[in-house]
């Protein structure tokens, strides 16, 4: 199945609960705009090379286009089309004013050296011209993506396409550093939701967070913030993998010297073999990467890609809760199964709703030249977040369904309301 459909076929299933007139899902089926263009950058050699990259505004009815950049070599139409789907119900779910976008570049980003890939942000900016703005389509960071990404768009788009002075122009993209605009925060917000989500969770179940096993697939900017939050609240992660490897220590792994590690060679390849234990008698080891599905653990967070728990792996895992941090990282046949077997999910649009929430934030304090506290933005973050679970337990309770269908549920009822109002345009 591809990508896309699967998006929609949650979306279906919950349209059908909430008897959704075949109109809107008609609209919502299909992108609004598929903007795709063909670039030409030269490299440092001299050589010059075309790239082609996407994006794609699947809805606007609830407000701008919002949706992050993945830089990618997977990156084809189809997954860009299914993750700015994912985008509009996942801003619908937490009540924020955007619609859903989502873009990307067919690259491998570590290809390329940073000058050239500063070449290549700064042309993708300028072939996207006017079908981005800070009142119409907002980008943000995704894998392979980052803020400096953002500020070379940013910074492109404030000398092409507006005055450059003016203070809202800062707002063409989220996930800029807080030097040039962007938000105390927005950073770890992914990943921070990530561990509201599990909080929330835990306070549900009566299960004290401290004592929780975890794996985690993907140590990026969502993975990575995820674990050093879990592991400061006293979480034992055990397993964790990127692609380049995955270590274990049932003991629990050393968050802080692995995120070092990380961030000073790229990846977890080589933190095993250089021997650095939190215990005396648990050392971290290499594993095959299949061991994220065979190990027994009380919490599975995928952080990485989409379709990495398909039904062959779904069948081996041993966790009592999947939080998706990661898109759509649950084939619908696996999800299908973790609900026959009363495996908790707490779905893609809920679980990492963290960042597009932080990033509303920022475009707000981009618009006003206010900037806000940590503590006022985390307080914020919380009640949204915390007041969506709620939303999607009422709704679960009602439609007796699954957590993901209550979810796509909510977000469907605040677009069908949208519509209702303002009617099918002419
Ligand atoms: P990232 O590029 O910072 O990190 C991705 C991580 O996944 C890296 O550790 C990489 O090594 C790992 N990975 C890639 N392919 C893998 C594979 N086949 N097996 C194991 N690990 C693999 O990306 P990110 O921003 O952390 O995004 C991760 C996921 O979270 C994506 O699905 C993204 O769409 C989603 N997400 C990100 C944000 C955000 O704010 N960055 C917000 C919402 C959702």
């Amino acid at each position: 199945m591809k990508l896309f459909e699967a998006a929609l076929s949650h979306c279906h299933k919950a349209a059908e609960l909430i008897n959704l007139n075949d109109d809107y899902l008609a609209i919502l089926s299909e992108p609004q705009n598929e903007i795709i263009v063909n670039f030409p950058v030269r490299m440092d050699d001299g050589v010059l090379k075309v790239f082609t990259g996407y994006r794609i505004q699947h809805n606007n009815i609830l407000g701008p286009y919002k949706g992050g950049l993945r830089f990618h070599p997977a990156v084809d139409l189809d997954e860009v089309k299914a993750l700015a789907a994912w985008m509009t119900f996942k801003s619908a779910l937490v009540g924020i004013p955007f619609g859903g976008a989502k873009g990307g570049v067919t690259i491998n980003p570590a290809d390329y050296s940073s000058e050239e890939m500063r070449r290549i942000v700064r042309r993708f900016t300028h072939a996207l011209s006017y079908n981005i703005g800070p009142d119409h389509d907002i980008p943000a960071p995704d894998v392979g993506t980052n803020s400096q990404t953002m500020d070379w768009i940013m910074d492109t788009y404030a000398n092409t396409n507006a005055p450059s002075a003016r203070q809202s122009v800062k707002g063409i993209v989220t996930g800029k550093s807080v030097e040039c605009g962007g938000s105390k925060s927005r950073e770890a917000a992914t990943g921070q939701g990530v561990l509201y989500n599990l909080r929330h969770w835990c306070g549900q179940h009566g299960v004290a967070l401290d004592t929780l096993s975890i794996g985690i697939q993907g140590m990026g900017n969502v993975g990575g913030h995820f674990a050093r939050l879990a592991y400061d609240e006293g979480c034992k992660i055990i397993i964790a993998g990127d692609h380049h490897g995955t270590i274990k220590n049932l003991n629990g792994l050393p968050i802080p010297e692995l995120l070092e590690w990380i961030k000073k060679h790229g990846s977890i390849e080589g933190f095993a073999e250089a021997g650095i234990a939190n215990t005396e008698n648990a050392k971290t080891e290499l594993v095959e990467d299949e061991a994220l599905f065979t190990t027994p653990m009380d919490v599975f967070v995928p952080a990485a890609l989409e379709n990495q728990i398909t039904i062959e792996r779904a069948k081996k895992m041993h966790c009592r809760l999947i939080i998706e941090a990661a898109n759509g990282p649950t084939t619908p046949e696996a999800d299908r199964y973790f609900n026959d077997q009363g495996v908790e999910i707490i779905p893609d649009i809920l679980a990492n709703s963290g960042g597009v929430i932080v990033s509303y934030f920022e475009w707000l304090q981009n618009r006003s030249a206010h900037y806000w506290s940590n503590d006022d933005i985390q307080e914020k973050l919380r009640d949204l977040l915390w007041s969506a679970y709620d939303e999607v337990l009422l709704s679960r309770n009602r439609l007796k369904c699954t957590n993901r269908e209550a979810a796509y549920a909510v977000a469907l009822e605040r677009l069908r309301e949208v519509y209702d109002r303002r009617g099918i345009f002419p």
